[in-house]
Order: C-alpha cells, then structure tokens, then sequence
C-alpha cells in the first residue's frame, strides 16, 4: 500500500480539478492521498467525497509559504480543520496578497514592454490562490514565451525582472497555525533548497515532520533527510507535487511513500489532540 502527500489542484496552480485529481489517484492504485494547495482548502471537500467513493483514504491539507532567516521554506498542514477559523482568516489573507501580487507581475511586464493582460491571467487562474505558474502558463498562452521554464527563467524566477516576493510569515508562525488547526506541520521538499541549517529552528518551533521523498530528491538525498528525520526524531513523509498537466506529464504516481508512514502519522494526529484536549 502506497500514499501521495504532495498534490496540487486548480484550487491553486494545479490543473486538475479535485475529481480529476483523485481519478488519477485510483488510476494508479493509491490507498492514501493528501491535498496539499497552496494558501487553500477548499478543494478538500470535493477531494474527500471523489476519495470516500473508490475507497482512498484523504488528508485535508495545505502548503503554506514560510520564511526562516531569508530562505523560503514550504512548510505542509496534513490532517487539518478545514473549518479552523483562524486558519481560514490567515489564508484569506495569503490569498489576497497573491492576488495583488498578480497584478505587480503584470505591471512588470508590461514595464518590460510584455504587453500581457492581467484580465487573461486572472481568467486562466481562476482561482482565489494565483500563483506564478499562472502568470506562466499565461505567458506562454499568449506567445510572449514559449515554454513555462522560458517563462521563469526570463522572468519570473528570483532575481529575474518581474519577480515579485510574497509577504511570508515566519515558519513558527506558520507551525503554530497549522497546530492549532489540529493538523501536523512538516518541512516541504528540503532539498529543493538545500537549508539544513534552518532545521534545528523549525523542530525548536514544534515542526511535527520532514517530507523525504519527493520528485525532485535524488535517492542519496533522500536517504540524507531519512538521517535527519531519525536524528530529530520528525515523521517521514512524501509526495510527487504532482501539478496535474503544468508541464505535459502529471507526477502523481512517481513517489509512492510506503503506507507505514501514513499510519505514524495518524498516531501523531491522535496523540496531538488528546494533549489539546488535556
Ligand atoms: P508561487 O507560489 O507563486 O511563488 O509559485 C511557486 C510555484 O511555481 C511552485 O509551486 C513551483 O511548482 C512553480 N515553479 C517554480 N519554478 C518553476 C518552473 N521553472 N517551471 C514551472 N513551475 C515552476
Ligand atoms: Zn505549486
Ligand atoms: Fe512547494
Ligand atoms: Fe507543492
């Protein structure tokens, strides 16, 4: 038995919709899925009830943006109160901040003689949590670049003229959220930026595990973050960070985390809530 714990919808820069996503999910033989949007959960509903109907077992979630001193970590919320007030307030914010955030790459470009619209990104995103990959895929939509990696690394990568930052929290500020939405917080893809030096600060601020497996991890890297995990003693986790046909192949299905890891974090979420109940 095998679970995916890294996907994205077109809730926010995915492209599949939640039932197309799980379609996937069942396609290849997944027991256990988690949604994992950016700023977003609303496409957890719609996920749960595709996943109760071919028998999958579904973990609400999010990705959530995060700073620790200057590096951008991606920290994850599995088993979370889709419903958590304060949740909601901070994403509404998130979402909000990206939303504007559109509109300041459009200027750029446009600043940079791109004449792109920022009705046709809007309209391609769609969605309350707009993203770059929006702004790409929009890009190239309209014949201003002719690939999504064109996109980004004319663009719209750090350091390239229409790169605008997001406001991040911090990551203990983003451990906190998650926790007190009942959910567990884990460091997304370390190795996508090699931090390791933040690690022992977001298992200092309560951060519950570490996502080993992932698309972009070679086997030695993952093996190096399994080390860590162990070290700290933080939960395993992994995913594919499957964006649906972004980029003409959908990643769902190239990581299969052993469904072990799965069951070591339903006892952590049960633990959690006995203690908040306490
Ligand atoms: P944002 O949250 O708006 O800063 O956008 C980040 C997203 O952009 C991540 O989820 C990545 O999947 C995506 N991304 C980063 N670099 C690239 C790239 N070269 N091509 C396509 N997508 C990318
Ligand atoms: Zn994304
Ligand atoms: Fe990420
Ligand atoms: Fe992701």
């Amino acid at each position: 038995m095998f679970a995916d714990l890294h996907l994205h919808t077109n809730f926010s820069d995915g492209t599949y919709t939640p039932e197309e996503l799980v379609a996937q999910a069942a396609r290849n033989k997944l027991s256990a899925i988690a949604l994992t949007d950016h700023d977003t959960v609303e496409g957890c509903e719609r996920a749960a009830i595709a996943c109760k109907a071919v028998e999958i077992e579904f973990i609400p979630g999010a990705e959530l943006t995060a700073e620790q001193n200057d590096n951008e970590i991606h920290i994850l919320g599995y088993f979370l109160d889709t419903h958590n007030k304060k949740l909601l307030e901070e994403i509404a914010k998130f979402q909000a901040d990206r939303q504007n955030r559109i509109h300041e790459m459009v200027a750029r470009l446009n600043q940079l003689k791109v004449p792109l619209r920022v009705e046709d990104v809007i309209k391609l995103a769609n969605c309350r949590s707009p993203g770059r990959p929006h702004v790409a895929r929009a890009l190239v939509k309209a014949g201003f670049c002719s690939s999504l990696d064109e996109a980004f690394e004319r663009f719209l990568k750090k350091h390239r003229p229409a790169f605008v930052p997001k406001t991040k929290i911090s990551a203990q500020v983003a451990i906190e959220l998650i926790h007190q939405a009942s959910g567990l917080a884990v460091m997304a893809h370390p190795g996508l930026n090699r931090t390791d030096e933040v690690i022992p600060d977001l298992v200092d601020a309560g951060l519950d595990g570490i996502e080993c497996f992932h698309t972009k991890h070679s086997t030695a890297v993952s093996e190096h973050y399994l080390e860590i995990a162990d070290k700290y003693n933080l939960l395993v986790t992994g995913g594919s960070d499957c964006h649906g046909m972004s980029k003409g192949r959908p990643l769902i299905g190239t990581v299969k985390l052993p469904y072990q890891h799965v069951e070591k974090l339903k006892e952590a979420v049960a633990a959690r809530s006995q203690l908040n109940q306490k």
